[in-house]
């Protein structure tokens, strides 16, 4: 498969766009470096790039796709937003309409506001709890993902509990002293800590189901353990669903899992495909924010009318029957296919699925740390994202990254793509 033309655009990018890409996570340096892909147009559960080849596509732009791409009802809804006026920096009924359905779905979120990313939406979430509880530290879990604020940019340092180590240049070790990691899936870390710093701890960020080292579900009890802990030292409990939410039934992971967090910040799908964040939770809590309290947030895009019309069209695409089934469907069978595949190919590997959402991992052993994912073979994946590629199967450039099906998948497609992965596998 020739990409001459994406070739050229990388020149031509990476003189005028810092690495030639708006987003790391979009430059293919995790699977060895060279040009991404530039993409033309997308329709359905296809992109095609710049040479005129088409790719099935998982990356699904990190999670928001779910309805595929260029629905009708989404873009009729983006048509009509546009032709009355992008933004008016007053307020709409429209984000009424669309707070009441967030709140219906996820009743945890009594509250809510619009923000413009998940990163807003979290970082806010942070200032808040502090705000409510006059603390100042953090608990995360390693390898969660939670935006770039300064904050959630912190590592683990060694040891089972640490105070952070910063994760990216232009973050002082004071902000990083704020924060405290602990592996995902480990109550026992986890209430270690928590012994340890706990009475200095606002709140406590996790993702329910974990969507940033491929899809790794909690397993029976961790949850339990970090909302039981959290409460005993007074600190609060916030979801990051901005991959999770919506993505496995209609509502949050917290309702599918039987949950209710002080405060839950969403993103990604909730917009349809437009840029947008929101974040919510308990009422006294939400109550800190100005106007109402002494807590600041404020955005001249959040609340603009065609993020909030897309996202409203984009959730009555989701309350239609058989959407989320059509997901699982077409998800286990894409996981029985792939899992046939690597055993006739003799080919150690872990698919890790939650309804339409996988991870193929390259490890014999199950993966339900960051630590898993890191240990699994990375080279391999890269290989097997060229043969996906050079096929037409478009996965996210990264062993640390999800599958997503969308609703414009395809049994068909599903089929071609087991079928590309039989391929890959036999010449891994
Ligand atoms: N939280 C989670 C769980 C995410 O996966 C992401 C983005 N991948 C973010 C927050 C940040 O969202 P955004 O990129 O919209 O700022």
């Amino acid at each position: 498969m020739e990409r001459l033309r994406s070739a050229q655009l990388y020149e031509q990018a990476l003189d005028v766009i810092v690495g030639g890409v708006n987003s790391p996570s979009r430059s293919f340096q995790a699977v060895g470096g060279g040009p991404p892909v530039f993409m033309v147009r997308a329709q359905g559960a296809y992109f095609w790039d710049a040479d005129g080849n088409r790719y099935i596509d998982y990356l699904a732009a990190f999670g928001p796709i779910i309805c595929g791409h260029a629905h009708p009802h989404i873009v009729q809804a983006i048509c009509e937003a546009a032709q009355n006026g992008t933004l008016y920096g007053t307020p709409t009924e429209w984000e009424i309409t669309f707070a009441r359905m967030l709140r219906e779905a996820i009743p945890s979120m009594e509250k809510i506001r619009f923000v413009n990313s998940g990163t807003e939406a979290v970082m806010t979430c942070i200032r808040v709890a502090r705000a409510y509880t006059g603390r100042t530290k953090i608990v995360k879990f390693a390898g969660c993902y939670h935006g770039h604020s300064d904050l959630v940019l912190v590592a683990a340092g060694s040891g089972p509990a640490t105070l952070g180590i910063p994760d990216s240049a232009g973050i002082p070790q004071s902000i990083a002293n704020d924060v405290i990691t602990v592996p995902y899936n480990d109550p026992y870390a986890y209430a270690e800590a928590m012994a340890r710093w706990g009475d200095e701890v606002a709140a406590v960020l996790v993702e329910p189901i974990v969507g940033n080292f491929g899809i790794v579900p909690p397993e029976p009890g961790f949850l339990e353990t970090v909302h039981r802990v959290a409460k005993n030292c007074g600190a609060l409990v916030i979801y990051d669903e901005v991959i999770t939410a919506f993505r496995f039934h209609y509502g949050g992971a917290q309702d599918l899992l039987g949950f209710a967090p002080d405060m839950t910040a969403l993103g990604k799908i909730i917009g349809g495909g437009l840029p947008i964040g929101a974040y919510g939770g308990r009422r006294e809590i939400m109550e800190q924010v100005a106007p109402l309290g002494p807590a600041y947030q404020a955005g001249t895009m959040a609340g603009n009318p065609a993020s909030i019309r897309a996202g409203i069209a984009c959730l009555e695409v989701l309350r239609e029957p058989g959407v989320y089934e059509h997901l699982d469907r077409l998800g286990r069978m894409l996981q029985e296919g792939i899992e046939a595949a690597a055993s006739r190919h003799g080919i150690p590997v872990q698919v890790n699925r939650v309804k339409g959402a996988l991870a193929v991992y390259f490890t014999d052993r199950p993966v339900r740390q960051y630590a898993d994912v890191q240990a699994s073979d990375g080279k391999r994946f890269a290989r097997f994202f060229r043969l996906m590629l050079d096929q037409g199967v478009y996965l996210a450039p990264s062993k640390y990254e999800a599958w997503f099906i969308t609703l414009a998948h395809t049994e068909d497609d599903i089929a071609y793509t087991v079928e590309a992965v039989d391929r890959a596998f036999a010449q891994l």
